[in-house]
């Protein structure tokens, strides 16, 4: 099954999603805002965002997703070497977006955290357990992911 990719153009963050005191963006209702936006023809939506994000009960987020949904939200705020005072890394960079994207695109697939450190689904939230995950699924997430796709292929006869 082939999924085909589109860039949309940027929105705006929203206004209502930011925290004047934190400094940084509520990522739930930045997420609120692509549902809203949503294409009803895409079968799942990914916001990439530079600004930080938080949910209030943590520091920060690298993301957010609606658990068996369509959209998500990744931050590249703190994937960047240069968050951290080093030396800027695109490559690097590329990578963890990718994983976080990865990630969250599972969680809308349904896939909850994995224990198995390798997994992209395994939990990380330090750039340091980014870097040691793959950008990959483990056998049993792309089962999982598989027969997901397999359902969506069926719903929409593609
Ligand atoms: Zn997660
Ligand atoms: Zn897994």
């Amino acid at each position: 099954m082939n999924i085909p990719v589109r860039v949309l153009p940027p929105i705006k963050n929203p206004v209502e999603a930011l925290d004047r005191d934190r400094k940084q963006y509520y990522s739930t209702r930045i997420l609120r805002s692509i549902v809203n936006s949503l294409d009803p023809d895409a079968l799942r939506t990914v916001g990439i965002t530079d600004v930080d994000l938080f949910i209030p009960i943590l520091t920060y987020v690298f993301g957010e997703a609606q658990l068996d949904g369509t959209a998500a939200i990744v931050s590249g705020a703190r994937l960047r070497q240069e968050y951290y005072g080093l030396k800027p890394d695109r490559r690097l960079y590329a990578e963890r977006l990718f994983k976080e994207v990865m990630h969250e695109l599972g969680h809308t697939f349904g896939l909850t955290h994995c224990d198995l450190e390798h997994c992209v689904m395994h939990l990380s939230n330090t750039v340091a357990g980014v870097d040691k995950k793959r950008a990959d699924f483990c056998t049993n997430h792309w089962d999982e992911v598989g027969k997901k796709l397999k359902e969506l292929e069926r719903a929409y006869g593609t």
